[in-house]
């Protein structure tokens, strides 16, 4: 039997972050959108100590799998509260310390004694270069091993956090003729010399985040801040399936990104339904099609793409947290929840009219804010290319 329900833990989880985000971020969603400081809203601090977000339980999986039962673990936990969290706001949620998108990375492989010497991880991920955006494999930035040392050169762009944040999870080649399996990252902390913060960009949405331009000039870290298997495989396919390696770590994360835009279509429903309310309009969703109004329809038909949205998301966490092969699936609830988080904000701005549109709302901030998760972390397209090479057994050299 498919029960779609989520498990209790989960779900009493969802209703206290639901508390945290209606009493702890909504009432700084406007005061954070309008200053756009580079600063860290100081609230923050205080509400990220009350988070304690998990990640993975790879030993809980292991032993489920061992006797063959289901897990909703880690991946399952993330996506729902990354949804909640984003209902609350997802500027707000972006800019929490312990959301870091370089954590997950760090925490993964960091040993006891690094982890006591890097202290409390807050750390933004810097992959994407000037010449380097979907195509991550293109990137330019070097890390050189001299002595003890490797030596970062490169730029980075768009990086979340990248002001704010204590660490930041550099990609650089350790040598670019050998390609894409030749691409590691490293964990440099701030103020770690030769490594500056340029600039940090005015945008359309999430202006509660900052996201900023790293430059790296003879950037120095120990040996040991590289993250993972310092070896270049040997051979043409060993390199291949580093790569890979690296691109699987993107099956976890995708279905979290998807799950902002879950959170930010549900957060613009909700509002939408609460406006039209308050001006005494009665919806009736128990009549038949033929008396049915256009509004309710465009309702109707928004919630389905929300929970059509939602449903993917689930599964494809729920299927990581499950060791089976989510690359595709991960990709469609992706592609999938960033087009619907668009098309949702801004078809419910269009149906409160001037009440969508002004900034006596937050609607116009949520459809301000849905744009980027069709972006970050793969583009729609990029996913649906994903999707189709893994849909038509194509690699991607042979479906670019
Ligand atoms: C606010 C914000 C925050 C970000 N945060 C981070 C971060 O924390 N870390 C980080 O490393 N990066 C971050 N990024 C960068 C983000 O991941 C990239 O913007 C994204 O990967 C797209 O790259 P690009 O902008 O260079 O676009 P391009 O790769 O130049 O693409 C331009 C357009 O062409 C399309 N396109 C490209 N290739 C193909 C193809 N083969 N087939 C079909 N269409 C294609 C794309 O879908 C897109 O529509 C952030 C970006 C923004 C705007």
């Amino acid at each position: 039997m498919i029960n779609l329900e989520l498990p209790k833990k989960i779900e009493d989880t969802r209703s206290l972050l639901r508390r945290f985000s209606r009493d702890g971020l909504r009432p700084l969603s406007r005061k954070y959108d309008l200053l756009e400081q580079k600063e860290m809203p100081q609230e923050l601090y205080e509400l990220s100590k009350l988070l304690g977000m998990g990640g993975n339980r790879p030993a809980a999986k292991a032993e489920a799998a061992a006797k063959g039962e289901n897990i909703n673990g880690g991946n399952l936990s993330m996506v729902v509260a990354s949804a909640e969290l984003c209902w609350g706001d997802v500027g707000l949620f972006l800019a929490l310390p312990s959301i870091g998108l370089g954590n997950a990375a760090v925490s993964a492989v960091a040993t006891p004694e690094q982890k006591a010497e890097w202290g409390d991880l807050f750390a933004a991920m810097a992959i994407t270069e000037p010449g380097a955006g979907s195509d991550s494999a293109a990137i330019r930035t070097t890390a050189v091993l001299d002595g003890d040392d490797y030596v970062l050169n490169g730029t980075k762009i768009f990086v979340t956090d990248g002001y704010r944040s204590k660490q930041v999870v550099v990609w650089a080649s350790l040598d670019l003729a050998m390609g894409k399996a030749a691409i590691k990252s490293f964990l440099v902390p701030k103020g770690t010399p030769g490594m500056t913060v340029t600039r940090v960009e005015h945008k359309l949405g999430i202006r509660s985040s900052d996201t900023a331009q790293i430059v790296l000039e003879n950037c120095r870290v120990p040996k040991a801040n590289l993250l993972g298997n310092p070896e270049i495989a040997k051979t043409a396919d060993a390199r291949k399936k580093a790569f890979g390696g690296v691109m699987q770590t993107f099956d976890n994360t995708r279905p979290m990104v998807a799950a902002q835009a879950v959170g930010l279509a549900r957060a613009a429903l909700d509002l939408t339904l609460e406006l039209l309310q308050a001006k005494g309009i009665e919806l009736d969703f128990a009549k038949g099609y033929h008396q049915m109004s256009a509004l309710e329809n465009d309702l109707y038909e928004l919630e389905a793409e929300y929970e059509t949205a939602r449903l993917l998301v689930l599964k494809a966490a729920w299927m990581a947290d499950n060791g089976q092969p989510n690359s595709k699936n991960a990709s469609m609830s992706k592609a999938k929840a960033g087009r619907m988080g668009n098309q949702v904000a801004l078809k419910c701005v269009e149906i409160c009219g001037q009440l969508g549109y002004s900034k006596a709302h937050l609607l116009e901030k949520f459809a301000r804010d849905s744009k980027i998760i069709d972006i970050y972390e793969g583009t729609q397209q990029i996913q649906q290319l994903i999707v189709a090479r893994q849909v038509l057994g194509k690699s991607s050299s042979e479906l670019k």
